[in-house]
């Protein structure tokens, strides 16, 4: 039987690191190291191996994810996977998703446990993802599965998938819909389709994204919230350089009732999406009163933002801003995520 022809995109990560001098872990190996740790990879697919970078993903840029995502859109090969940290795979996986479509699979994997520790898990992983890119139920629903990330045996939905663990070995999770698929023995084990309903209206409305970089700042509410950096954004020139703003609610989406005016004014000086802080699923939209809860803000011009978790809400965010889309444009984009 003919192998699969898989293409493997390096960034860099856990699972690329290496131990300097003295001990301390350094991103060092390119996506030939990482290949040639996995000899059993060559008996399942022809591999085509590319370092892109050797960077921590914490420091990875939207940039540098769109410029992934067009070799990803220009590769010939029958799937891809993209090594890289773990620290940003929720938001760069769910990146890709939006910008990416594509009858081929693509995967995102990464490791835990770095190859200086007892069992580290990038080698097991990398295998995990070629395994699931030459399964024949993976490659016949590739379209429907969009982009999909590999942990532990486990597949899940770039749009669900979120790092629920700083250091654990089984860090990563879809706590709304649960896992694609999982890998037992050498088999791929079909679970769930994901709903992809507003990933393709979001698709529709974004076209083709080719702007610049588009910051967004990132408010995650707590106990007492005073309001004072949203209150200095607002004041400074220029809003610091902010072009939005996610604020990350308590609940099913409220906020603390001082904060009622500052969050007026936000809503007017920039797209200001509310998405909950408990990690994602859909908030409320009609049942509590008072100016800082869900009819409140929503009236304030607040932006809901649906199921999605607030990192994922802020990449839709830039990724919107950068596409050049109007406010009320990008408020009925959020709409179809619930
Ligand atoms: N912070 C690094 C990164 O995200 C290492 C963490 C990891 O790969 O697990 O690349």
């Amino acid at each position: 039987m003919s192998r699969p022809r898989i293409h493997i995109l390096a960034l860099g990560g856990t699972i690329a690191t290496r131990p300097d001098a003295s001990g301390v872990m350094q991103m060092g190996a390119g996506a030939d190291d990482l290949v040639k740790a996995v000899p059993l990879l060559g008996t399942l697919a022809e591999i085509e191996a590319e370092t892109v970078s050797r960077v921590g993903s914490h420091s990875l840029s939207f940039d540098q994810i769109h410029a992934l995502a067009a070799r990803i859109a220009a590769s010939t090969a029958e799937g891809v996977i993209v090594t890289q940290g773990t620290d940003t795979l929720e938001e760069t996986a769910f990146l890709l998703d939006l910008l990416l479509e594509r009858d081929v699979p693509v995967i995102v994997t990464a490791a835990m446990r770095n190859p200086s520790l007892t069992s580290p898990d990038g080698p097991g992983n990398l295998l995990a993802a070629v395994r699931v890119a030459c399964d024949p139920w993976i490659r016949d629903h590739a379209r429907s599965l969009g982009v999909m990330a590999v942990m532990l045996d486990e597949v899940y939905a770039a749009a669900d998938v979120i790092k629920a663990h700083p250091t654990r070995l089984n860090a990563f999770a879809s706590p709304q819909t649960g896992p694609l698929a999982a890998l037992v023995e050498d088999r791929v084990v079909p679970l769930s389709l994901p709903v992809r309903d507003a990933v393709a209206a979001t698709r529709k409305r974004l076209g083709k994204v080719d702007g610049t970089a588009q910051p967004v700042a990132l408010l995650w509410m707590g106990l007492d919230e005073p309001g004072r950096l949203i209150d200095a954004m607002l004041g400074a020139s220029d809003h610091l350089g902010y072009r939005g703003a996610v604020v990350a609610a308590m609940g099913g989406g409220h906020i603390p009732e001082r904060l009622a005016e500052v969050a007026g004014r936000l809503a007017s000086a920039m797209p200001a999406v509310v998405s909950p802080r408990a990690g994602g699923g859909p908030m409320l939209r009609q049942t509590y009163g008072g100016p800082t809860s869900e009819i409140g803000l929503r009236k304030a011009g607040l932006i809901w933002g649906g199921r999605l978790h607030p990192l994922k809400a802020r990449v839709l965010l830039e990724t919107c801003l950068r596409a050049g889309l109007p406010r009320a444009a990008i408020a009925e984009l959020f709409d179809a995520w619930g």
